[in-house]
This record gives C-alpha cells, structure tokens and sequence, in this order.
C-alpha cells in the first residue's frame, strides 16, 4: 500500500486566493499560487478582517503611527481602532493550524502586508511604504518557525527559490518531530539539510552537530534546543552565494573531474545573477550526464527545493 505523504501546509490571505473579501469586495486572486502551487501544497485561507468580523464590504482601515505603536485604524472614522482584535486574530489563527510551514501575505494591505505597507502619521502624512500589517506583524511576533512573504515577492524568482527553501526544510522539521524516534529523524534530518546548514552559518551548524552527539543524555531539551536552532537557521538571512556554497559542497567530488568547466561557469554566472536557479539546475544535470557520471546525491537535495514550485506565473 503507498503511503500518502503529509501535506505542506501553507497559509494564504484569502484575497489572493480569490476569495471576495476585499474591504470593497473584489479579490486578488493570484495565478501562480491558484493554479501552480494549490497542486502541490495544502493552502489555508485566513483574511484577518474577516476574521475579527469587519464584513465584507467595509469602510477601509489604514495603518498609522501613535504614541501606541502602529495602530490599525480607521480612514473615514479614526477612533475605529482595531489593533487588538487583529493582533488577538494571528494568535488564534496559528493556535488553530499547527504545522503550518509557511505563509503568503498580501503586499501592502495594512493587516496582511510584510515590509511594504504605508504607514502614515496621525495628521495623515505618508511617513514611508516599508511597515508591516498589524495581523503580520503579530504572526511574526509569535516566533512560531514560519517561513513568511509578501505576494509581490513571489514574483521574483530567487525570492521564490529562498522562501520554498525555508518551507521545505520547516516541513521536513515537522514530519521529523512527528515520528515515532524523533531523535533518529532529526539525525537524518540534519545529514539531509548539512551542506546547506554549514552554507548558511558554518558556527552554528558546528553547535548543532555537537548536540546532535549527546542527544540521548536528554532528549526533551535537545528536542527543543534543535528545532529552535535549525529554525533559526533556516530562517536566517539567504543569499546566492549561499547556493553557490550548498551546491559547491554537494558536487565536491565531482567539480575536479574533466569535462565538467561548464558547471563552474554556470555557478559564477547564477552568482552575478545572470541566470536563475532552474538554469543552473539544468547545467548541472546536464554537465554531469553529458561528461558520463551518474550521480543520485543531488536528486534528493533538488526534490527539497522542489523545483517545479518554482515555475509558473
Ligand atoms: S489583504 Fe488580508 S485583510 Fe485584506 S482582504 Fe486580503 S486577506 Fe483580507
């Protein structure tokens, strides 16, 4: 009998997901993630001003800046504040779907946006595009490992190829923690992800490896201090060059061998940014099958940046 592998469990602002609950009741709906990724992940609609009840439609809220902190309100009728109910909203809804790998927000709404929403100032001036919504905001706060972007980021593909990292990995976390010997599946687990723990912080990847050797004499503490760790990790700052790193480790064996300078180069030019993930994928497969080396070790790492996430508009 095959086994039915455990859903990836991604939340998504239900706007995108076409839903129409838009303060003036549109929706919008995205493409890439209803047609592409909805086949391979399990999305959970959440609109946080449904939520706490606004209706749709509703007088718009705009976010701005009081002797309180950023505060939900409002445009038409500034002493609607809602602030709380929407912070209190990210609390429940995480409460509510444990396991969640990851989360698309709607750019620039003044609930759902991360880093690109207007805030303006209490007399109405535009203060900057950069702030988060007040349900984002707290979804961060939570410190639940998550990973997080804004629809518009999806958009650009190495953005894409980073967040599908971090839900991978965090799903991958999960599924460790939920077996039967989870000491034995984060070992296996932290062998799976090494090379792109030591690409993206070689210290402290060194500390988790240390832990991993004295995992028994405790294991709740080791259990917790783990996912902490490999979550912090994993959520920490991305870049090319820390692909460059992980592939470099992966094909060690391989980058001495004659034939395959076209791998090099494809690795210098994916670094400048002169072609994307996929491109460079598709060197490295190729390179390796055209110079006659059959190689299984870099299958398993591609199937957990699950390429095929990444196309799609
Ligand atoms: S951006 Fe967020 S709050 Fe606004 S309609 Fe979409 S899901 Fe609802």
């Amino acid at each position: 009998m095959l086994n039915t592998p455990p859903s990836i469990n991604l939340a998504v602002s239900s706007c995108l997901l076409g839903e129409n609950v838009r303060y003036d009741g549109a929706h919008c709906r995205s493409k890439y993630i209803n047609d592409s990724l909805s086949k391979y992940l399990s999305l959970v609609s959440v609109c946080p001003e449904n939520f706490i009840g606004l209706g749709t439609p509703r007088p718009p809220i705009q976010l701005v800046q009081s002797t309180k902190g950023h505060r939900a309100l409002g445009i038409a009728n500034s002493t609607q504040d809602v602030t709380e109910q929407l912070q209190q909203c990210a609390h429940e809804f995480l409460r509510q779907n444990p396991g969640l790998c990851g989360f698309i927000f709607k750019s620039k709404s003044p609930s759902c946006g991360v880093a690109s929403t207007k805030l303006f100032s209490p007399t109405g001036q535009l203060m900057h595009e950069h702030a988060n919504g007040i349900f984002a905001a707290a979804v961060l706060a939570e410190h639940y490992p998550l990973a997080v972007i804004g629809d518009e980021k999806l958009d650009e593909m190495q953005c894409r190829l980073e967040f599908f990292t971090r839900v991978y990995a965090l799903h991958h976390l999960h599924t460790a923690l939920n077996s039967d010997q989870p000491i034995n599946a984060l070992s296996s687990l932290h062998q799976r992800y090494a090379l792109l723990l030591i690409a993206i912080s070689p210290a402290a990847t060194t500390g988790l490896e240390h832990a991993l050797t004295i995992a028994n004499e405790n294991q709740a503490d080791f259990t917790s201090m783990y996912v902490d760790n490999f979550s912090r990790i994993i959520l920490g700052e991305f870049n090319r060059e820390t692909y460059v790193r992980y592939l470099q480790g992966s094909l060690s064996t391989y980058m001495n061998k004659p034939g395959l300078t076209p791998i090099k180069t494809a690795l210098e030019s994916y670094q400048k940014a002169q072609i994307e993930w996929i491109d460079l994928l598709d060197a490295i497969e190729s390179n390796l099958k055209s110079a006659g080396y059959y190689f299984t070790g870099l299958s398993d790492e591609l199937d957990s940046l699950c390429p095929r996430l990444l196309m799609g508009s």
